[in-house]
């Protein structure tokens, strides 16, 4: 990647505002995109995904517990109200089924991957139901023992658990499939010809699934706006400071551990006071949306890009070096100067940017670089504004830097 040329970055992998167009607003885009989020996980954001699975996570850790516990200590009732055969059956049942809860919240305990949370809700769903059935199947050898409610009710309060996860309409169709699937199979294997039982078990645990898809994808949709409202700048459509700081840290974790280079680049507009106090803040704003969209288009997909604050932007540039850094800054620059803003009265407003750019240091904490690419955006400033600087161009340009920091502030 780093040895791509400037042109070879820009052309194939230009940000392709695959998420939402920039003029749409976050409103509209919000409502359009719904339907697509709730459906599936295609359009969520990595890092909107892991913050889901971090809620899935913690329910589903306190949900395991809970069971782990609960579901020995009811063996007791088990003695008191059916035949010791059975009971002693059903306690073994009950012994591997908290067993198997124990090792699931251990296993949540540490630090797990997504597709491990996956993994870990399905089994959840799972076993549970496999307990269903074999002491539904314990129960149809020993036939004098009465099928308490609570063990006949047991796939339905499985399924309505499911109401309880952010899930999408195909991770809760999926997860229903793993609870009606075997309990379809277990009443088709011991069908007796009564249609009207076997329809009512199916019929009534579809109409639990549903209720919980619905109650899944509601908690999904209020996560995804609430989690948009607190990450998105309304503005610009850019991430904040805050999910900046997040994906620049797992950056700087990956980069830890495949060694690909990163670099992050910090612009500020020039003397951005003046055009509000001159043309006024609506004005100020239409330059900060147009220099926002210039950075969606000349950077790419993967790049991470944020408005860091008024008219600062930081963007992180995964696998990529200091010197390609510092070319991709320049094109920015270039594009942001050249780029006509009109105003209502035929006239056109044209603006400059500084721009620091600096590539991270194996090891060194994120907080460190981002010092770092500041103290460099404020030499750009120092140096007379409209430039970039990089920690090489630093180096060279020292002493100029230094004398024109002095004639400015004489
Ligand atoms: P410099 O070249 O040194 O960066 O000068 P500057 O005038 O750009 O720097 P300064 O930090 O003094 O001013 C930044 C201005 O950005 C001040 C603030 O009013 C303006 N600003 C911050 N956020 C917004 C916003 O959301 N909309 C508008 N229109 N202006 C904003
Ligand atoms: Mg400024
Ligand atoms: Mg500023």
């Amino acid at each position: 990647m780093s040895g791509q040329t400037d042109t070879q970055r820009k052309e194939p992998e230009r940000r392709k505002h695959s998420q939402r167009p920039a003029k749409q607003s976050l409103y509209l885009s919000i409502i359009s995109h719904a339907r697509a989020d709730a459906v599936s996980s295609r359009f969520h954001s990595a890092d909107f995904t892991q913050t889901r699975y971090g809620y899935v996570a913690a329910r589903l850790k306190l949900m395991c517990l809970f069971f782990a516990i609960m579901v020995p200590v009811f063996a007791l009732f088990d003695f008191l109200t059916l035949p010791s055969e059975q009971a002693q059956f059903l306690l073994k049942a009950r012994i591997a089924l908290s067993a198997s809860l124990f090792l699931l919240v251990y296993v949540l305990h540490r630090q797990v991957s997504v597709a491990v949370i996956r993994i870990i809700i399905t089994l959840t769903f799972l076993v549970p139901t496999v307990f269903y059935l074999s002491s539904m199947q314990s129960f149809s050898i020993t036939p004098d023992a009465g099928v308490p409610l609570f063990f006949s009710m047991m796939p339905y309060l499985i399924m309505a658990m499911l109401g309880l996860f952010p899930l999408t309409v195909s991770g809760g169709l999926f997860l229903a499939g793993v609870i009606i699937i075997p309990v379809a199979l277990f009443e088709a294997n011991r069908f007796n010809g009564d249609y009207y039982a076997l329809f009512n078990t199916l019929w009534l645990l579809s109409l639990f699934a549903g209720i919980s898809l619905w109650l899944q994808t509601g908690q999904l949709l209020m996560l995804l706006k609430l989690y948009r409202e607190s990450t998105v700048d309304p503005l610009t459509e850019l991430i904040n400071r805050r999910v900046l700081l997040r994906q620049a840290s797992q950056e700087q974790k990956k980069s830890a551990e495949d060694l690909q280079p990163f670099s992050v680049m910090m612009f500020d507009l020039d003397r951005f006071k003046r055009i509000n106090d001159y043309h006024g803040h609506a004005v100020g704003d239409q330059v900060l949306v147009t220099v926002a969209r210039i950075m969606k288009q000349e950077l790419r997909n993967t790049d991470i890009i944020a408005r860091f604050g008024g008219e600062e932007f930081v963007a992180v540039l995964p696998g990529v070096s200091l010197g390609e850094a510092t070319q991709v800054a320049q094109r920015v620059a270039d594009s942001i100067r050249n780029k006509a803003i009109p105003l209502n009265d035929g006239e056109s407003l044209y603006v400059t940017s500084s721009i620091g750019v600096t590539q991270y240091k194996t090891g060194e904490d994120i907080e460190l670089t981002l010092k770092r690419v500041d103290d460099l955006l404020y030499q750009a400033k120092a140096s007379g504004r409209d430039k970039v600087v990089d920690d090489q161009n630093m180096m060279h340009a020292t002493g100029q830097l230094i004398a024109e920091k002095v004639a400015e502030v004489a």
